[in-house]
């Protein structure tokens, strides 16, 4: 797996991360040519499973906002909602066709936090669980504002979690963001509060090794700062999506 991150991907965030010829200019989104049809194909093969439905699914859990002062001072991620949004959008943009499944909550965290464990039993922890099941990279997006803080002064905090692979590709993006001139802090997830993240990662059995994160935004910073985030994001996910059509 090692050697496969870093081979034909088409990205020049990582053509440059990698020291290759600053001048390389991938050619994206065109559904003839590229990697784009192999990974179709591949997803015919029976060793990926159910998976392969979907490509992106993404999640925002703390996305309904509580009647105000119910929970507490930040009583839901609009920003996250925002940014999962331009995800979406940004990947439409790069990949033609691209499979993308949002999944905005549907309680407020003061009725159910949907990223807790004690929250599995609702319909909406059970149709995600369902579309993990169909789906090759899984986000899961929150926000934060400045004065709550335990991430540090930053513009977005990357979950980091699992083996070895999963932390290359995770480093990869945080890399790519850095790159573009965000603040990162790579934040070492807990597996025992990051519910979702928790049950992506017991999937894994069902098909290839595939990355999951939980991304933190900060709701304080001007939003194109957020914006840059999501258009960083979503060449991460083209990437990782054309190296699984690779690896099979
Ligand atoms: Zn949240």
């Amino acid at each position: 797996m090692r050697a496969v991150i870093l081979q034909g991907n088409g990205s020049g965030y990582l053509a440059e991360l990698m020291g290759a010829d600053p001048s390389y200019e991938p050619v994206r989104g065109s559904p003839e040519v590229g990697p784009w049809n192999i990974i179709r194909e591949e997803r015919a093969n029976p060793r990926m499973g159910g998976r392969g439905q979907i490509d992106v699914l993404l999640t925002v859990p703390h996305s309904q906002c509580s009647p105000e002062g119910l929970f507490h001072s930040h009583p839901c991620d609009t920003a996250a909602k925002e940014t999962a949004f331009k995800v979406r959008h940004f990947l439409q943009h790069i990949q033609q066709g691209i499979n993308v499944k949002m999944m905005p909550g549907s309680v407020p965290r003061a009725e159910c936090d949907l990223n807790r464990e004690e929250c599995r039993k609702t319909p909406w922890r059970k149709k995600v669980r369902e579309l993990m099941g169909e789906s090759l990279i899984f986000l899961d997006m929150h926000s934060f504002y400045d004065s709550e803080s335990k991430f540090g002064d930053v513009d977005v905090a990357v979950f980091f979690h699992g083996g070895r692979d999963t932390r290359l590709r995770l480093k990869i993006l945080s890399n790519m963001l850095r790159k573009a001139g965000l603040r990162v802090n790579e934040w070492e997830s807990d597996l025992g509060t990051d519910d979702l993240l928790k049950e992506w990662e017991g999937q894994k059995w069902r098909g290839a090794s595939l990355p999951g994160t939980l991304i933190e935004l900060n709701e304080s910073v001007p939003n194109e700062r957020r914006t840059k985030v999501a258009e960083v994001m979503a060449f991460w996910v083209s990437d990782q999506l054309a190296e699984l059509g690779g690896t099979f």
